[in-house]
């Protein structure tokens, strides 16, 4: 069976830690073989230890988030040091910047701050770090600029910049990981921008819950309702979170309810978006990110993945 690897997603969020453990099971059993969880607060960095511990797929990651930077502590920094001393087998994520409608409450110099301090301790302990960056593209680079290059590798998560930045970002050592979310770009701008990236920096995401595909609902997975939670969210997902028991097939993800949730194994909806607009078959672009991600997670103190290291010597940064 192809192994996949979810380089991106927040499989501790308070919308599905209940149901982690369903999830991760049926992700598994279709052939998810690692996901990279990121933390976004000094609220959730335990969950995701804890999770990483728990869980031998789970890599896990910490960081602070652009959009919980003001409600950080003052000991903050010091925190997340000391999870990487105690949790040799994590990286660094989610981390960035954020000018969109979300991101513009936040002061941007915080962000800024916050995003290079972290930037800066991920290239110190050489390892990567999941970057998150909406309308900030020429803020990012010059930053990256600065602080990189990343032999040990960065990632462009749920990447939506343009084509003519991708050797840029390249060069310093970038991954470009690609989620759902690339289907509300214009295909064919989406094409050519996935067309300019080096085979060996491709990587795959769900970005779980958030970034559910837009695609036929009978393609998706879904999460389970959560009683617990208000109705609304919930009312179109009484069903089982196994894909194959087919909804109905005139009905697609965008007519879901706004708040419905992305299951972890709908990876493989993204992987066949992105294989159609690259014109390469499912296996291929299966294995190669597969390859590309088992590389990036390999790094000293990394348990299960560095024992499936191939090869470093692809990735050439300079
Ligand atoms: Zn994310």
């Amino acid at each position: 069976m192809m192994k996949l690897f979810d380089a991106h997603c927040h499989l501790q969020d308070p919308k599905i830690i209940t149901k982690a453990p369903q999830l991760i099971s049926s992700a598994v059993a279709s052939g998810v073989s690692y996901f990279a969880v990121n933390g976004v607060s000094e609220k959730d960095w335990d969950l995701v230890k804890e999770m990483g511990e728990t869980y031998p797929s789970v890599v896990p990651c910490f960081g602070i988030h652009p959009w919980y930077v003001a409600e950080r502590s003052p000991q903050w920094f010091e925190t997340f040091k000391s999870l990487f001393e105690t949790t040799p087998t994590a990286s660094v994520g989610e981390i960035g910047l954020d000018k969109g409608s979300k991101g513009r409450e936040i002061d941007f110099s915080d962000q800024v701050g916050v995003f290079r301090q972290q930037l800066e301790l991920a290239k110190e302990l050489n390892k990567p770090a999941s970057i998150h960056c909406v309308r900030a593209f020429g803020d990012l680079l010059e930053i990256l600029k600065s602080v990189g290059p990343f032999p040990a590798g960065i990632i462009l998560h749920s990447y939506l910049g343009s084509a003519e930045m991708v050797p840029e970002f390249a060069k310093l050592g970038a991954y470009f990981s690609f989620s759902g979310f690339l289907m509300s770009m214009n295909e064919k701008k989406a094409k050519k921008m996935l067309k300019a990236v080096p085979s060996d920096r491709i990587l795959l995401e769900t970005d779980s819950p958030d970034a559910l595909p837009k695609a036929e609902a009978s393609c998706l997975y879904f999460v389970e309702g959560d009683p617990s939670l208000p109705e609304e969210g919930n009312s179109a997902l009484d069903q089982d979170s196994v894909a194959n028991e087919k909804s109905n097939a005139s009905s697609d993800s965008m007519k879901l309810p706004k708040e419905t949730l992305n299951h972890p194994a709908n990876i493989h909806t993204v992987l066949g978006y992105v294989a159609r607009l690259l014109d390469m078959k499912n296996e291929e672009l299966g294995e190669l990110s597969y390859q590309n991600a088992v590389r990036l997670f390999s790094y000293a103190g990394a348990g299960d993945v560095s024992g499936h290291s191939q090869n470093h010597s692809t990735t050439h940064v300079t």
